[in-house]
């Protein structure tokens, strides 16, 4: 099955230049959705993962039903002060400005290994700053993943760990 005949590029969303790579085409296809978690299950199944992380909000569209189909658990990166008790977070810089990501400060156990997981990787900063907090809470992080990547802008390069992909686009 070709999974990029159900993704769509919108010009000029959510800015004038910018092709948005939307994946609300490829949720609503069932049986293209079915397929792209198992193939994506299929390449981080042989990082040995403890827990699946998402980062908020189409990464926990991705990182749940990865979860259920690897029998694991998933934990969520989310936007500030949206989780309740304790939680840890780190702040990362973006073309303008900085962004803030945190987690529940006892979602892992020290040296679990937790595989990240987002729609799409562009330029890498949001993923990095995902495995830089996940290491904070004490986690390992043997890969990291995502439907598509923007390989034209070397998001990879930023990661210091594996990374998979399903489809790329250059
Ligand atoms: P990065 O930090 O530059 O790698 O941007 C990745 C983040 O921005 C991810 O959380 C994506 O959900 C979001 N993002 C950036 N571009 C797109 C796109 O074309 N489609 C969907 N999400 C995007």
């Amino acid at each position: 099955m070709d999974l990029k005949a159900h993704i769509r590029g919108i010009p000029d969303f959510p800015k004038p230049g910018i092709l948005f790579y939307d994946i609300s085409t490829l949720l609503r296809h069932g049986p293209a959705w079915r397929e792209a978690m198992a193939r994506l299950a299929d390449k981080i199944r042989p990082h040995k993962p403890d827990l699946l992380a998402g980062i908020e909000s189409r990464g926990f569209l991705v990182a749940a039903p990865l979860a259920l189909e690897l029998g694991l658990g998933f934990i969520m990166l989310r936007k500030p002060r949206k989780l309740p008790g304790l939680t840890i977070g780190l702040n990362y810089a973006l073309e303008y400005g900085t962004d803030r990501i945190e987690m529940q400060a006892d979602a892992v156990q020290k040296g679990q290994r937790v595989v990240l997981l987002d729609d799409l990787l562009a330029t890498g900063g949001t993923m990095a700053a995902g495995i830089n907090l996940l290491r904070q809470s004490g986690a390992e992080v043997p890969c990291a993943a995502a439907l598509i990547e923007l390989t034209f802008l070397g998001g990879r390069n930023r990661l210091d760990v594996p990374f998979e992909a399903l489809v790329a686009y250059d």
